[in-house]
């Protein structure tokens, strides 16, 4: 009897959904998507991962095992340029050694290379055909622009509604009905009908109002199990937020921007020190130029290219009279601790903007 496939990766954010219409519609096979992430799933992480890894290794071998749990049989892992290109081998190896049997693709790559991805894709579809998949990697790349601009703009403005609940509710229906699209005119037509919905919430947002940008490293900028809701809580105090890095900025922009990143970072940076933290200073630099009242900058517990960049943006931070919050998330990182800090930082930043002090001490 031949066995389904079932595939699954780990989850990072709303990603999930476009990610799930490319497995289904190219490899034709079931799509077993790791169920949100809860307690247990960095319970199970941490319980079997090394201790020193970096906190999104254990999220994703939570994720396996919770997916594997399900029925998952075809493991997808990615790769990149720090202790990320490593996962894939150690992940693979832990949970074969927990017992479980499935099969695993790596796609360990520094570059976003899509015929890559289409070799690697026809090893478990050998009918796809490159016409297939390109129609549908463009179908993907729309499902994530819609994402990506619908969750700008909740950033933006969710703090100033005055209906409790409103833009989370337009944001459920939009991805409910994003997860249906099979072409690209019904994505494009989702995305519109939502934008418009969204800019029809009636917000009571003042011109002076409090702005903070956000910057680190992806996974913890991108899943917010992983930085306690830290975006949510910060709009809850009426901010309005910013962030430069979700999955269209890594995948379609940052390559062609590198240059012109690595020119904003100058003079704090000279050379790319890996992973994202070129960004995390040049997107602090132009936040700063920007006026805003203030940065947060988040990363996960030992993360070396962010550890890199923390005392360049201390010497920002100085230069451009701009506080900068750090947090470090781990799984033992206290939830109580992360709120204290976030409220200690906004009264701080409405006293400086209300008296317009000088900085205060940080
Ligand atoms: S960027 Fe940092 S946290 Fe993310 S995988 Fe690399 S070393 Fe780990």
């Amino acid at each position: 009897m031949q066995i389904e496939n079932k595939v699954t990766f780990p989850r990072l954010g709303n990603y999930h959904i476009p990610i799930s219409t490319f497995v289904e519609k190219t490899l034709n096979a079931k799509v077993c998507v790791s169920p949100a992430i809860t307690k247990r799933t960095i319970e199970l992480g941490t319980k079997h991962s090394p201790d020193f890894v970096c906190v999104p290794f254990k999220y994703n071998i939570g994720n396996y095992i919770e997916a594997l749990e399900n029925g998952a049989n075809i493991l997808i892992q990615a790769g990149g340029g720090c202790r990320f290109g490593y996962y894939g081998e150690v992940q693979e190896e832990i949970l074969k050694s927990l017992g479980y049997e499935f099969k695993f693709f790596n796609i360990n790559d520094r570059k976003f290379k899509p015929l890559r991805y289409y070799e690697l894709l026809k090893k478990i579809n050998s009918k796809l055909t490159f016409r297939k998949f390109m129609y549908y990697f463009y179908l993907i790349y729309k499902q994530i622009f819609a994402i990506d601009k619908i969750e700008d703009y909740i950033r933006k403005n969710i703090g100033f509604e005055i209906n409790k609940g409103d833009f989370e509710n337009v944001e459920k229906r939009f991805l409910v009905e994003l997860k249906k699209t099979e072409k690209i005119r019904d994505v494009n037509n989702i995305f519109t009908k939502y934008i418009t919905l969204l800019k029809k919430i009636p917000i009571n947002k003042p011109k002076n109002c409090l702005k903070v940008g956000i910057v680190g490293e992806l996974y913890v900028l991108i899943e917010p199990f992983s930085n306690y809701f830290i975006e949510k809580e910060m709009a809850s105090y009426g901010i309005e937020v910013q962030r430069y890095i979700n999955i269209s900025y890594l995948f379609f922009s940052r390559k062609h921007k590198k240059s012109r990143t690595l020119k904003l970072a100058k003079p704090y940076l000279q050379y790319d020190i890996g992973a994202d933290g070129v960004d995390s200073v040049a997107h602090s630099k132009e936040l700063a130029k920007k006026g805003f009242d203030g940065i947060i900058h988040i990363k996960p517990f030992g993360c070396m290219p962010e550890i890199n960049c923390m005392p360049i943006l201390q010497r920002l931070s100085q230069d451009y009279k701009i506080p900068i919050l750090y947090f470090s998330f781990d799984s033992q990182t206290s939830e109580t601790g992360v709120k204290t800090r976030l409220e200690a930082f906004y009264d701080m930043l409405s006293m400086r903007k209300n008296l317009n002090s000088p900085l205060a001490p940080l």
